[in-house]
């Protein structure tokens, strides 16, 4: 589970961006997990958080993946408050997870979006 090198894909775009070797604008970091800015905001606060390690979906997780997952969804709500999102009720936020080509996933490296702001936004 700590051999992060065991699941390094060179061919993808997240697992280079995790490792550093492709810039980003770096929202939180620890052993596990590695938050960032989509650079295609679609909300005035969007970031997404991933896995280290390359899962290539949330169809690829097993229960194994459940307390990482588990601490991502955990460490969520602290980012978004320290990213700009307006505090529960009023203000908020939502997470989404796109899932194969029928979800809208585009990057096959699991992510969660986390967009939040005042309203409007681009899209939803
Ligand atoms: P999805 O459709 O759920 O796979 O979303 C992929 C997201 O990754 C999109 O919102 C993109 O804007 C974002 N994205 C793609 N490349 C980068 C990058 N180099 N840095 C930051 N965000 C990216
Ligand atoms: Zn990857």
């Amino acid at each position: 589970m700590h051999d992060h090198a065991s699941h390094y894909d060179s061919n993808c775009i997240f697992c280079r961006i995790a490792k550093g070797e492709i810039p980003s604008r770096k929202v939180y970091e620890d052993d596990e997990v590695f938050a960032f800015h989509d650079i295609n905001p679609a909300a005035p606060v969007h970031f997404l958080m991933i896995p280290k390690k390359h899962i290539a979906s949330m169809a690829h997780l097993s229960e194994a993946d459940a307390p990482l997952l588990g601490r991502m969804m955990a460490l969520a709500p602290k980012l978004a408050l320290e990213q700009g999102c307006n505090p529960y009720p009023a203000g908020g936020y939502r997470v989404v997870v796109n899932t194969g080509v029928e979800g809208g996933q585009e990057v096959h490296h699991l992510h969660l979006h986390v967009m939040g702001g005042a309203r409007p936004w681009l899209k939803g």
